[in-house]
């Protein structure tokens, strides 16, 4: 069993919320609300107003007892647990429950979670097996456990002290973990200090709203070589940020200069290459042929030179095309794809 005590946080004002949640509790007990049903049983009742007492009382391992307790009937439990949340402690600690529906339909406890609402940490009992776990919000609340926390933390440490290989090897570890993968990288970028290898998280929205982290770039601070890991495949490109720099538009690093010659040429002379499209994954590739098809042409995932980072589609080609020709790039003149340019030095 985990020690608990570790994890107390220390309270000044213990005693102070006492009486307003007995105010509370005593108000809910004479109302009509419809946590008082008829048959309700008082035994349900004063456990959960035990537990709302110790969490108004930012008693912290005494309420994890209480829940520990009452998980061990996850179905009684979720009752009391709703009625504790319903009597609304005034307290640091926030009463969080996820459930899910089980094979009857029925809404089953899955875990309980006292979230310190100055710490963001969570303490985890799990329903059924009472198991207790902590885990940090990582902000957009992502979880991370202690476990994860800690290997975040030795990836932090790589980058910040310039190991590139290591941290490389790293980030391919956690593309095989994609649920874990998103919350550490995320807290690792908080913890940039400006100077080491900085992470760029490149993300995908699917279409049912779900953010994907979709390629991870280990950026370098000296030349700004783009170190990318493709999270879906593990895959690592070495590539190379065009145009103004700031953007996602990157070539191989071949391609790249000989593009930055034109762009800087260009710019010179007061005109501003616009990208449209520059390096793609097989994944983008995939995609964007499955989304296209019929309606723009679009290589085969697999035989697009954009995969190969040697292939930038330009929107004001007519007047990029000199300065793109002299820096030995080539423009195939495709009739429904007047954009497109290959690099192939
Ligand atoms: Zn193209």
């Amino acid at each position: 069993m985990t020690k608990l005590e570790e994890w107390q946080e220390v309270r000044p004002d213990a005693n102070s919320s006492n009486l307003n949640l007995l105010e509370i509790a005593s108000a809910a007990s004479t109302s009509r609300s419809p946590m008082k049903k008829a048959d309700e049983s008082t035994e349900q009742f004063s456990a959960a107003n035990a537990l709302a007492a110790r969490l108004g009382n930012n008693e912290l391992n005494a309420s994890l007892e209480i829940i520990r307790n009452l998980v061990e009937d996850a179905q009684g439990a979720l009752t009391v647990l709703r009625l504790s949340q319903k009597l609304k402690p005034d307290s640091d600690y926030e009463l969080q429950l996820l459930t899910r529906p089980n094979r009857a339909g029925k809404e089953e406890l899955v875990n309980v979670d006292i979230v310190s609402k100055r710490s963001g940490q969570h303490h985890r009992i799990e329903a059924g097996t009472g198991q207790y776990s902590r885990w940090l919000d990582v902000g957009t609340g992502q979880l991370l456990s202690e476990q994860d926390l800690e290997r975040a933390a030795k990836l932090s440490k790589l980058l910040n002290t310039h190991k590139l290989n290591e941290s490389l090897r790293s980030v391919k570890a956690l593309a095989l973990e994609p649920d874990v993968a998103f919350p550490s990288l995320l807290w690792i970028r908080k913890q940039e200090t400006g100077s080491g290898l900085s992470l760029n998280l490149l993300t995908h929205k699917t279409s049912d709203g779900q953010t994907v982290l979709r390629q991870v770039d280990i950026v370098s601070p000296y030349n700004h070589d783009r170190h990318r890991v493709e999270m879906e495949s593990g895959r690592y490109t070495l590539l190379r940020a065009i145009g103004d720099k700031r953007g996602d538009h990157v070539l191989a690093p071949r391609a790249a200069a000989a593009f930055q010659a034109a762009f800087d040429e260009a710019d010179r002379a007061g005109l501003e290459i616009e990208i449209n499209s520059s390096w793609r994954s097989y994944k983008d590739q995939t995609r964007l042929y499955k989304n296209l098809r019929g309606l723009s042409p679009v290589a085969a995932p697999g035989t697009s030179m954009h995969e190969a980072g040697l292939a930038v589609d330009v929107q004001n080609y007519r007047e990029a095309r000199p300065y793109l020709e002299r820096q030995g790039w080539y423009w195939p003149n495709l009739p429904k794809d007047p954009w497109h340019f290959e690099y192939w030095r």
